[in-house]
């Protein structure tokens, strides 16, 4: 392809493009640079695929499905339909996740890498050496018109006494426990944390939370973080939030952690410990330091908004380039940074109407700005928030736990923000995502059809909320 983005790159390199990470953001890079005519060298020194599909989003939620699934049995509302006892096995759970997990490695990992010749993969370690070479674990190195450094996140523990020296489960080493212990202590209220803890507590499992600040998903709706808190405790869940961590200890089988809370001294005492205080980049061990780019406070690689380095030639994306970190981002993040690579600059990072999901249940959802957020922005917020009693769908489900809540700014009219605790709140956060990208307004939402009776209808419905009473409204809000 002469004349192509990738061929000026290359200047005689062997690879137009190598990314040093094979998980989503390195692939995401890979694709789009084979897209646009180059060669490509992907590397990859763990498990390809990386986080999302082998530790991450899909044996997480397949587990929190199975988990339900199990809830459901003695917990779904209905009277006149029987409910049903019984421990559930917990081996055959678990390697029906890890099947899932290969199947979906080979096919959208390995099956992809199949279809497009010009990627090459290496299945090693890489140290980044320049802007334009990488060494390999076995001592080749490869050069490149541009690299692209996709190496992702690894769990992260605060330094609470004695944690180290006692040894902790991760996301990881959780979803692969040879057997449901009786109880464990999961520190770290937030998605991952949280996910898990429901996950464990409904396969029986006897869960205690804590986490440092004063609600759980603190990054969050405050109302929604309340509200989430009390549905686990109503689970029983033990959940304390504002608590200070001051020591941690093996005792007899299990683990004792002692913490303040309300300015007295706590104890919690369980068989396993998890925790799931966040993620830090993997920038340390494999050159970065020496090679010009520069590491923000929490180890994450700095970028432009075209995802470049302070080295012209090293691009980054994904986990590696810190929050937020979703695998949907990294994506984006990895296509992005390969098309500027090769191209020059022209495709700016933007996150605008970026939606995050907790796949608790219920589940939260948001996109845009919190009220509070609005109000330091310098824009009046207009709030409108509908329980979920107001919703058909949820009260035929008879699960009427939670809310929406939107905000819009009063000059405008405009949508800027949306908070939802309910089921699956995942599947309805796409519409006020699309509403706040493309800037439509209350008026806007309520003018279009939703269909009745579904849980979309709540976005409706919290959009009328805003000049009426909807408690007044017949069938379909009209
Ligand atoms: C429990 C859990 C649940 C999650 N659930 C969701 C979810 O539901 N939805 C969602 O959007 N996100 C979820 N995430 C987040 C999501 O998994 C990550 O944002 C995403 O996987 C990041 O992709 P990445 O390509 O940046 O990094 P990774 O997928 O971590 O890939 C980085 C790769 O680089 C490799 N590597 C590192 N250093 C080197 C080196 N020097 N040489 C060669 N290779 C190297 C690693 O082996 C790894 O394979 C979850 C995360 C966790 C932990």
């Amino acid at each position: 392809m002469d004349g192509s983005p990738a061929v000026a790159s290359r200047r005689g390199s062997e690879f137009d493009l190598v990314i040093v990470g094979g998980g989503s953001a390195g692939f995401a890079a890979a694709i789009k640079g084979a897209e646009l005519g180059a060669r490509v060298a992907l590397v990859e020194g763990g498990t390809l695929g990386g986080t999302c599909v082998n530790v991450g989003c899909v044996p997480s939620k397949t587990l929190i499905r199975a988990a339900e699934a199990q809830h459901r049995r003695a917990h779904h509302g209905f009277e006149g339909i029987p409910t049903t006892d019984g421990r559930p096995d917990w081996s055959t759970v678990r390697a029906q996740k890890d099947e899932l997990v290969a199947e979906l490695r080979q096919a959208k990992y390995w099956g992809v890498l199949r279809s497009y010749e010009s990627i090459t993969l290496f299945e090693q370690r890489a140290a980044v050496t320049s802007g334009r070479t990488v060494r390999l674990g076995d001592g080749r190195t490869l050069s490149a018109g541009k690299v692209i450094v996709t190496t992702g996140a690894s769990p992260w523990a605060p330094p609470i006494p004695g944690l180290a020296e006692v040894g902790y489960l991760d996301n990881a080493s959780v979803m692969a426990l040879d057997r449901l212990p009786a109880s464990m202590i999961v520190v770290g209220g937030s998605a991952v944390g949280l996910e898990l803890a429901q996950m464990f507590a409904r396969l029986g499992v006897r869960v205690t939370v804590l986490e440092a600040l004063p609600r759980v998903v603190p990054a969050e709706d405050a109302e929604i973080g309340e509200a989430l808190g009390a549905f686990l405790a109503a689970e029983g869940l033990d959940v304390h939030a504002g608590v200070s961590i001051e020591q941690v200890a093996r005792t007899g089988g299990g683990y004792t952690v002692r913490f303040q809370k309300d300015g007295r001294d706590q104890t919690a005492v369980a068989e396993q410990l998890l925790v799931a205080t966040g993620r830090r980049a993997n920038t340390r061990g494999f050159g970065l330091e020496d090679s010009g780019v520069t590491l923000g406070k929490k180890g994450e690689i700095v970028v432009n908004e075209f995802l470049q380095t302070a080295n012209p030639g090293i691009y980054a994306a994904g986990d590696v380039i810190g929050d937020p970190m979703f695998v949907y981002v990294a994506a984006y993040g990895g296509s992005v940074a390969a098309e500027n690579a090769l191209s020059g600059n022209a495709r700016r990072y933007d996150l605008t109407g970026l939606p995050k999901v907790t796949f608790t249940d219920p589940a939260v959802a948001s996109v845009g700005l919190t009220e509070d957020q609005a109000r330091a922005a310098g824009i009046q917020p207009l709030v409108s928030t509908l329980p979920l009693e107001h919703v058909p769908r949820s009260l035929a489900a008879r699960d009427t736990r939670g809310f929406v809540k939107l905000v819009a700014d009063t000059a405008t009219r405009k949508i800027i923000g949306a908070h939802i605790l309910a089921a699956e709140a995942g599947e309805m956060i796409a519409e006020p995502a699309l509403a706040i990208r493309f800037g439509l307004t209350i008026e806007d939402l309520t003018g279009t059809f939703h269909p009745y009776l579904t849980l979309s209808e709540g976005i409706k419905l919290a959009a009328q909320t805003f000049d009426r009473d909807v408690s007044k409204l017949s069938c379909c809000a009209a």
